[in-house]
């Protein structure tokens, strides 16, 4: 999106929220906060510093509609819920999400002019701008930083295009460590913090990197996440910090296009379950857009349309990149310019050095897909990576055969061909 009015485009719901400062959350298990996030949705919600109430529904009532309504007006006579000037909130387990969108449609039908949210779109949307308007914090869904370029695979559609890096490289602890102090001065919770890479299990420090960042920043961080391809296992020191912070591993799944991959890959989900660290396997059909070269001149497409086409690449909050103490529009279009394949632009990320902080609220519309273009730079070289892309996608993993340079006009088929 386009910034208009920087600063203000969330003026209206913020406006609702603070006279609305109340949370009610109404659901059936509440130690889980998300997929991604093993903690009660109280311990995330805490940081917000207003009144959190827990209002118990049993799943069993919201098999029948009729029953679900007729219990939902027994709560609002019993808890007065809705005269309590309060944002409610669904949450059942993530198997169960569905069951949350249910009885949030149920309680808008009922109350129409009741601010209610299931909790992902809350947790990923409303509660950045609850936090910037009633307590003028800054609450960000997700954000990644890159430990090391290097990898063990050579992935043809990676998405921090490895095989246009000819020089791998690893940033320093030192390095890391500041990125981070500059990042959590100015943001005060993220619900992710995701370290990848490249191969994360390549790094040298990276023991040392999580245990830093779990222990320092243990209150302004949901989750730590880590991205692995599944070609290593971490050695005894990095699996009691794995353990120790419940680091969640996501478990990418490239079997199908690289088979000698999977002996390891089985050794590892051993190798977690013994050590009781948490992980999200991908299944076996893990795919990847083919999101990248174009596909067509995207450069062609006016202002309006390349706006459009990169508001669609995201869920509800964009994935972000931290480098250089830099918060980027896009992941990708961070990893190209590490890559080579474009120039940095400042149109393309914040800068959180020396951070401004009457900028806060600019800060969160960035975070939330404003910014000056209204879309990326790399926009006019990408395929985008959302489900308008009809572009064919292929299993993940497939390899590329060596090393590429970039050249400005590279197009899919051509380095398809180069690939042969
Ligand atoms: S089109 Fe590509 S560069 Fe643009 S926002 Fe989407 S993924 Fe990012």
């Amino acid at each position: 999106m386009k910034w208009n009015k920087p600063g203000h485009e969330f003026d209206e719901l913020g406006g609702k929220f603070i006279k609305n400062r109340k949370l009610i959350v109404i659901g059936d298990d509440f130690d889980q906060a998300s997929f991604y996030l093993n903690r009660r949705i109280t311990d995330v919600l805490q940081f917000l510093n207003v009144p959190v109430k827990l209002v118990k529904f049993s799943i069993k009532n919201l098999q029948k509609k009729w029953f679900t309504k007729l219990i939902i007006h027994m709560l609002n006579f019993k808890y007065k819920l809705f005269k309590q000037h309060a944002v409610i909130i669904t949450h059942y387990k993530y198997q169960d999400v569905n069951k949350a969108i249910m009885l949030r449609n149920i309680l808008k039908e009922i109350f129409p002019n009741l601010m209610v949210y299931d909790s992902t779109e809350f947790l990923e949307k409303q509660m950045s701008i609850f936090a910037a308007y009633v307590q003028d914090k800054i609450y960000v869904r997700d954000t990644c930083i890159i430990v090391t370029t290097g990898c063990t695979l050579n992935c043809k559609y990676c998405l921090n295009f490895t095989p246009f890096i000819k020089h791998a490289k690893s940033i320093s602890l030192e390095k890391l460590k500041e990125e981070a102090d500059i990042y959590f001065k100015v943001v005060d919770y993220v619900g992710f913090f995701q370290i990848s890479g490249g191969e994360p299990l390549t790094y040298k420090y990276l023991a040392e990197y999580i245990e830093w960042v779990a222990e320092k920043y243990s209150n302004q961080i949901g989750q730590i996440l880590l991205a692995t391809n599944g070609t290593l296992l971490p050695d005894e020191r990095l699996a009691n910090v794995l353990k120790k912070y419940g680091v969640i591993l996501l478990l990418d799944n490239y079997t199908q296009a690289v088979p000698s991959t999977k002996p390891t890959r089985d050794k590892l989900i051993n190798f977690l379950e013994e050590h009781g660290i948490d992980s999200r396997d991908y299944g076996e059909n893990q795919q990847f857009f083919k999101f990248f070269p174009a596909n067509e001149d995207y450069s062609k497409l006016s202002e309006k349309e390349l706006s459009e086409r990169a508001d669609k690449c995201w869920g509800l909050q964009p994935w972000r990149n931290l480098r250089d103490g830099r918060i980027y529009y896009c992941n990708f279009s961070s990893f190209a310019v590490t890559a080579g394949i474009i120039q940095d632009d400042p149109r393309n990320y914040m800068d959180l050095k020396n951070f401004d902080c009457s900028k806060k609220k600019e800060l969160l519309e960035f975070f939330m897909g404003y910014s000056v273009l209204g879309y990326d730079t790399f926009c006019t070289l990408c395929n985008g990576i959302n489900e308008s892309n009809t572009l064919e996608r292929r299993p993940a993993g497939e390899q590329a055969k060596g090393k590429f340079g970039w050249h400005s006009g590279m197009t899919l088929s051509e380095f398809e061909e180069m690939n042969l």
